[in-house]
């Protein structure tokens, strides 16, 4: 199973060597950007470096809100987003869960995601897997809290959803990392990618800011943990800095 990390995307081929990294995510373009973005250039050269690619989508994608001048557009972009992912050889284009806004009925978030998913495969699917990842705050998240997160899965899971598993969100949300990773699957089946982070903030903050292993406040054995039981690619997305520190101290408390 490979670790890695998020990187920019001008170079990662180098990012990854610098960091020892045999799996790398970034985002095709601008992360604040709705606008379509080209395949990767390096596709080719990480494939041959045997480097394995996941994609971000940008952060303004909300595919469950009600407003129709977000979620039309967000659709667009992780349409378009899907396409150039997949030529750029990636094994995954992560999703957040988003949100509907305050007073909302939860319920119609649920059934934007569950409309997403049917119109696509209705136009043949999305050329690579689909990983919606858990997120931190919001009263009104789609993928905060796992009691949500098992409704989302009642109305997406037929359609071959993936899961993207962030430790930092996770911690942030109050959901307890001990026996995650089997609680996770028990709603989702699958966890298909670990953003292994820790965070700069207590247990329940809600609050998403996202620490190197060594300086965060979430235990560095409950993270190796998570990672030794989840079996899937690991990313960290940690402040850069630290991040070849991340990725060898999780190879060596793993053996990966
Ligand atoms: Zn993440």
């Amino acid at each position: 199973m490979s670790i890695g990390a998020h990187i920019h995307s001008d170079d990662p081929l180098g990012a990854a060597r610098e960091r020892n990294a045999d799996v790398v995510q970034f985002f095709l373009g601008d992360p604040q950007s709705w606008k379509a973005q080209q395949p990767h250039p390096q596709a080719d050269a990480l494939r041959e470096a045997g480097i394995d690619v996941f994609v971000h989508s940008p952060y303004p994608v909300n595919i469950a809100s009600t407003n129709n001048r977000i979620r039309i557009p967000s659709r667009k972009t992780v349409t378009q987003y899907a396409e150039s992912a997949a030529k750029s050889g990636a094994k995954g284009l992560i999703v957040h869960g988003g949100h509907v806004t305050q007073g909302e009925d939860p319920a119609a978030g649920l059934e934007n995601w569950r409309k997403f998913f049917s119109r696509q495969a209705e136009a043949g699917g999305f050329p690579l897997p689909i990983l919606i990842e858990n997120t931190a705050g919001g009263d009104n998240a789609m993928a905060r809290r796992f009691d949500m997160l098992a409704r989302l899965w009642d109305a997406v899971g037929e359609f071959d959803a993936g899961f993207c598993l962030d430790t930092c969100h996770a911690f942030a949300a109050g959901e307890d990392l001990v026996g995650i990773v089997e609680r996770v699957k028990g709603i989702t089946g699958r966890i298909d990618l670990v953003h292994l982070n820790s965070s700069r903030d207590e247990f329940g903050s809600s609050r998403d800011r996202h620490d190197n292993i060594a300086t965060g406040m979430i235990d560095a054995e409950q993270l190796a943990a998570v990672v030794a039981e989840a079996g899937a690619p690991v990313v960290v997305e940690t402040p850069a800095d630290g991040q070849a520190d991340d990725i060898a101290f999780l190879r060596e408390a793993t053996g990966r």
